[in-house]
């Protein structure tokens, strides 16, 4: 019983010369790493130093190159929701007027859910792209997108 039940197995049908376990393993293979694995986002969070007319977001460019965000993007987001201006120099960002921690954070949450967290599969792996005068976030990990509003 056991020799004709492997015989019956080695005889699953090959395709291209490839057994479908070797398919298999081939499929598998060309899917990135980062989609096989289950999400765990820390959101990020902005290391900021408050001044007395100033506010300076210490790690701005780590962030804007962790999560490749659109960094025109997130000014103006920023200054806008803030009502201030702001300059990135040397990967910090100096704003105008003094901001907490907990209102910067709570502005970058909104943002990273808005503009950079895919709906779909909840990946942070989305980029922003610009048609028409509109703004499209597509997930670069699924293919998901949508409309998204400026900021
Ligand atoms: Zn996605």
């Amino acid at each position: 019983m056991e020799s004709s039940k492997a015989k019956f197995e080695n005889k699953s049908p090959s395709v291209a010369g490839l057994s479908y376990h070797e398919m298999l393993t081939r499929a598998l293979q060309k899917i990135p790493k980062d989609i096989q694995t289950p999400i765990s986002i820390e959101m990020p969070q902005f290391n900021v130093q408050k001044e007395t007319t100033r506010t300076i977001i210490l790690n701005w460019g780590e962030i804007i190159d962790k999560y490749n965000i659109d960094e025109k993007l997130l000014l103006r987001f920023l200054q806008k929701r803030l009502g201030t201006i702001g300059m990135p120099q040397h990967g910090k960002l100096y704003l105008q007027g003094a901001f907490t921690r907990v209102r910067l954070n709570r502005l970058l949450e909104v943002f990273m859910k808005e503009y950079v967290i895919c709906d779909v599969c909840g990946r942070p792996h989305s980029t922003i792209i610009r048609e028409k005068g509109k703004l499209i976030k597509k997930c670069l990990a699924c293919g998901a997108w949508r409309a998204v509003e400026k900021p």
